[in-house]
């Protein structure tokens, strides 16, 4: 194993990447949510990041500056981005503007993964306060995708 080439050793997992638990700094809430960081080089403005979301499960309900360029790789699932919720499936693409709640969440019956470009250097995320997730909620689309 070099740095120049990582093999695949099993479906969507890479010599020397390791798979974490997705966490935050603070109590952001998630639920089953692996993951592996590809790329992350101080001569890159940028992280290539790997994400696994479990059947059921989903990532934090947040909103930054900094934006996403997410590619889905496996899977299937919803996203809530830019005020409307999309069903997602493998090589999609999805664009996350600044300052846009967002959430991932696969379905009940099948993973998600995709992979997540993103500033090396970025904001904290944001978490909705209870007027936030009001306004989100007034879509009841939305509101039933962030109960389900
Ligand atoms: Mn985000």
């Amino acid at each position: 194993m070099t740095r120049h080439h990582r093999r695949q050793t099993a479906p969507l997992r890479w010599e020397g990447v390791d798979v974490r638990e997705y966490k935050q700094e603070g109590s952001a809430p998630f639920r089953d949510v692996t993951r592996q960081v590809l790329f992350a080089d101080p001569a890159l403005a940028s992280e290539l990041r790997y994400f696994e979301v479990a059947p059921g499960g989903h990532t934090t309900l947040e909103r930054h500056a900094h934006v996403h360029a997410v590619v889905i790789q496996h899977g299937r699932g919803r996203c809530l981005v830019g005020g409307r919720v999309v069903a997602v499936a493998p090589f999609d693409l999805i664009e996350v503007p600044p300052l846009t709640w967002h959430q991932f969440r696969a379905d009940d019956d099948a993973p998600l993964g995709f992979l997540c470009m993103v500033d090396a250097a970025r904001d904290r995320p944001q978490l909705p306060d209870a007027e936030a997730l009001a306004q989100l909620c007034a879509d009841p689309a939305i509101a039933a995708f962030i109960r389900s």
